[in-house]
């Protein structure tokens, strides 16, 4: 027995060795200078689809609008039931069942496992051996995974690029929830493989209104209704500081007893939909834990899960949490010393998701600036930090911006983390991508320091897509001021060339 398995062994080892030669001889080192960017993507990226590859495949998240017409159709009588007799249990049960069932493709079990096994993310974008300047291979995930299971398969994504490419080294473009993929990548894979780690807009630190949904906080405050619609109408042209203007003044009293309205109504079916709907398919999903911010973390848990029925989901999500969430700054810190180059992009300038005690905060639309930018100090959306603001940690540089808006002093990493005003939640433009493939292609860790066009503090314009270092006379994005004059010659133009 003893002979067989050293016999065994040595095949073994025999086989692995030659394996490892062929895999270095097969592919030369690249000397082309530009190493290969791997995008991270973020949560929902990836289409989920059932019986992937088969005649019956189908979209397993995105939800058919057939299947939600159905669904409002179905509504109809219960709904007028509810306003007749105003039993809002009975209603709100039926909703439930009716959102699981619409979910039942996308929704895991209590331990955290998809319900469905047929559905898997639409596999396209293999890693391969082509590289060119300033493009990028995309890493896409099942993103209702554990952010563990998503890193491994983050590995295989590089080591397999590597190999193809030549390459010892590659570049990580995180976005988003890719940005908590990228922090348990360099926690359990080390920093060998990694030479330079863009962080955009990302999700490494939570997001404070979508942990609201996790402690049962649905409350929607009015003004950041107004402000989160307002969201989209961006730009300094006379038409849409018009239409903001128009807007702003009329919103609130059509939104104010909307609001006050669907309160009510959310108060009325809020325990039974949270335990029939809500916990069971947004707490069993583990990928959504990483949104939980630090401070909100045992309560949310303590609210959508019970520590019995999930065990072993809640095994995972901790690990994330204790090992990877909390010790962020010790993870950066170390990837640096090791010689990884770090950028963080935290945009600002966007009333936040109108859900919760955090609805006022500076956003980008999706996460809080707080959070993308690990700390930094901010004004709520629409107000600055105030006249005669000192800038909290004082280290030789000013690090609060010209609009009086954010103080970076506050952050984990003031020298190397980026502010870009009017920036949604990834959007990229030309003039964003020209910026960080700079970095990613300049050797050595660049900071705020290195670049006159790249300050600290930068904005998106609108018009030309460029990205500009935030001045005092370009800050002001959000103007209502209306010019009449200029009204007047649209109006002109318009009628001529009706
Ligand atoms: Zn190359
Ligand atoms: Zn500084």
């Amino acid at each position: 027995m003893k002979k067989l398995l050293a016999i065994l062994l040595s095949v073994i080892i025999a086989f692995s060795l030659s394996v490892s030669i062929f895999a270095q001889s097969d592919s030369d080192e690249c000397d082309c200078g530009y190493i290969p960017v791997i995008f991270v993507t973020g949560f929902a990226y990836t289409e989920l689809v059932a019986n992937a590859g088969t005649e019956d495949e189908y979209g397993a998240f995105g939800v058919e609008n057939e299947a939600i017409i159905e669904m409002v159709k179905g509504l109809i009588f219960p709904l007028i039931s509810l306003l007749i007799t105003r039993d809002y249990d009975t209603f709100a049960h039926r909703l439930s069942a009716d959102v699981m069932e619409l979910f039942y493709d996308a929704s895991c079990d209590e331990n955290g496992v998809p319900k469905n096994p047929t559905v898997d993310i639409e596999r396209f974008n293999p890693p391969t051996a082509e590289h060119y300047p300033n493009e990028y291979s995309t890493f896409r995930y099942d993103w209702r995974k554990d952010i563990f299971d998503i890193a491994a398969e983050l590995n295989d994504y590089i080591e397999e690029t590597k190999r193809l490419t030549g390459h010892s080294k590659v570049a990580l473009r995180s976005e988003s929830m890719g940005g908590a993929v990228t922090m348990a990548y360099l926690k359990t894979y080390g920093y060998d493989s990694v030479e330079t780690v863009v962080m955009q807009s990302s999700a490494f630190d939570g997001i404070s209104t979508i942990s609201s949904l996790f402690v049962g906080d649905l409350t929607i405050d009015p003004q950041s209704l107004v402000n989160y619609i307002a969201n989209f109408m961006e730009g300094n042209s006379t038409e849409t500081v018009l239409y903001r203007a128009l807007y702003l003044s009329l919103a609130k009293f059509i939104i104010n007893p909307v609001v006050s309205l669907l309160g009510n109504f959310i108060g009325n079916i809020q325990d039974i939909v949270y335990d029939e709907c809500i916990k069971p398919l947004f707490g069993y999903i583990p990928g959504l834990w990483a949104f939980v911010t630090p401070e909100t973390y045992e309560e949310a848990k303590a609210f959508m899960l019970d520590e019995e029925v999930n065990a072993e989901l809640i095994k995972k999500i901790d690990k994330y949490h204790y090992e990877v969430l909390n010790k962020r700054d010790e993870i950066i810190a170390d990837a640096m010393a090791n010689g990884v180059n770090f950028a963080i992009f935290s945009n600002y300038g966007k009333g936040a998701l109108p859900l919760g005690e955090y609805s006022m905060s500076q956003s980008d639309f999706l996460i809080e600036t707080e959070h993308t930018s690990l700390g930094a100090t901010c004004a709520k959306y629409g107000e600055t930090l105030g006249d005669g603001y000192v800038q909290a940690i004082d280290d030789g540089h000013n690090h609060v911006s010209p609009d009086n808006m954010i103080d970076a002093s506050t952050c984990s990493f003031p020298e190397i983390t980026w502010f870009v005003k009017d920036m949604m939640h990834t959007w990229y433009t030309d003039g964003y991508n020209e910026f960080v493939y700079k970095l990613i292609y300049t050797e050595g860790q660049e900071t705020i320091h290195t670049y006159e066009e790249y300050p600290q503090f930068l904005v998106n314009n609108q018009e030309t897509e460029a990205l500009e270092p935030l001045t005092a006379e370009n800050s002001d994005t959000q103007s209502t001021d209306v010019d009449y004059g200029a009204v007047l010659d649209l109006i002109i133009d318009k009628i001529k060339s009706e």
